[in-house]
């Protein structure tokens, strides 16, 4: 039971991109022709296009502890991956080169896009393997903004299948989750905070706290200091939510860059529904290359 100190303590879970294209889907795999016409298959929730594979495990084990800890939750701020279909990492803002091979090089219209998972250097850029969409990106942007990626050592620009297109299906939270949310607003009369990330067309934005290349025309792609602040005031902060290689993992980065490593100490990260305190992670792993140095050098001394 919980005491009364650890009752005045500030709790705040804070979920990434819980939303339906990260998700496999529900329900039947009926082709999409019947799911109109048999009522017996209205739950059926389509697959994302870019599903995480135990999304759906994982979003019920979030419901789950939201549901379980509904008193002790103080605040949720929930991420959205936000983007238009314009967007830099979207195929439809890329098309081949004079020297593709799949299309007639005197041909400048309908040349082919990149498939999904292309990484796009600054390189191909200037050899002309790929280019903007004349309208769509600016290719002087397109070419600084791949240089700054490299510089900084980040992710390549990838094509990603579209995904979380604002105001479509894919965009929202996974039903299961949105369920829980709303119960614990309802129950605690609070709001849950939406922070929308990754809507500014000319840059990715893995992390919720910034853009990967600032655009200097927009300061939403700027640190976000007052998540930061919000993070910060809290006792405990829980972090959980999809995809563990990228949004989380690039979020957890970001906070530990920007935070005192006496504050390490009260992230909590939830993966595959069990807690991982942070600070206990990085010791077990220093306790093991410990164990192995002294294996090594005892092996080496024996023979
Ligand atoms: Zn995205
Ligand atoms: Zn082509």
């Amino acid at each position: 039971m919980a005491s009364a100190s650890d009752r005045q303590k500030k709790t705040v879970l804070l979920i990434i991109d819980p939303q339906n294209d990260f998700h496999e889907g529900e329900g039947s795999e009926a082709p999409s022709y019947s799911r109109d016409r048999d009522p017996a298959l209205k739950l059926y929730h389509a697959p994302g296009s870019l599903a995480v594979p135990r999304a759906n495990e994982d979003s019920r084990r979030i419901r789950d502890m939201i549901n379980d800890h509904v008193g002790c939750i103080d605040e949720i701020i929930v991420t959205m991956d936000s983007h238009f279909k314009t967007h830099i990492a979207h195929a439809v803002c890329w098309q081949c080169g004079p020297r593709c091979l799949k299309c007639d090089p005197k041909q400048t219209t309908d040349r082919c896009s990149p498939t999904p998972f292309t990484t796009i250097s600054s390189k191909d850029i200037i050899d002309g393997v790929w280019a903007p969409v004349d309208g769509l990106q600016d290719k002087e942007w397109c070419l600084k903004y791949t240089e700054e990626l490299e510089r900084k050592g980040k992710l390549m620009l990838c094509i990603w299948p579209e995904h979380c297109i604002i105001g479509s299906y894919g965009h929202a939270i996974v039903p299961d989750l949105n369920v829980a949310l709303q119960h614990w607003a309802k129950t605690r009369n609070k709001a849950v905070t939406y922070v929308m990330k990754g809507h500014n067309c000319r840059t990715e934005m893995y992390s919720a706290l910034k853009a990967e290349v600032e655009d200097p025309k927009d300061p939403r792609t700027a640190l976000n200091e007052e998540l930061l602040v919000k993070l910060k005031i809290a006792d405990r902060v829980i972090i959980c939510g999809q995809a563990l290689s990228h949004c989380v993992n690039y979020t957890v980065r970001d906070i530990l860059n920007f935070w005192h490593h006496d504050l390490v100490s009260k992230l909590v990260l939830v993966e595959d529904g069990k807690l991982y305190y942070y600070i206990y992670d990085i010791l077990l792993y220093l306790s093991i290359l410990l164990f192995l140095s002294l294996y090594m050098i005892l092996l080496l001394l024996y023979y």
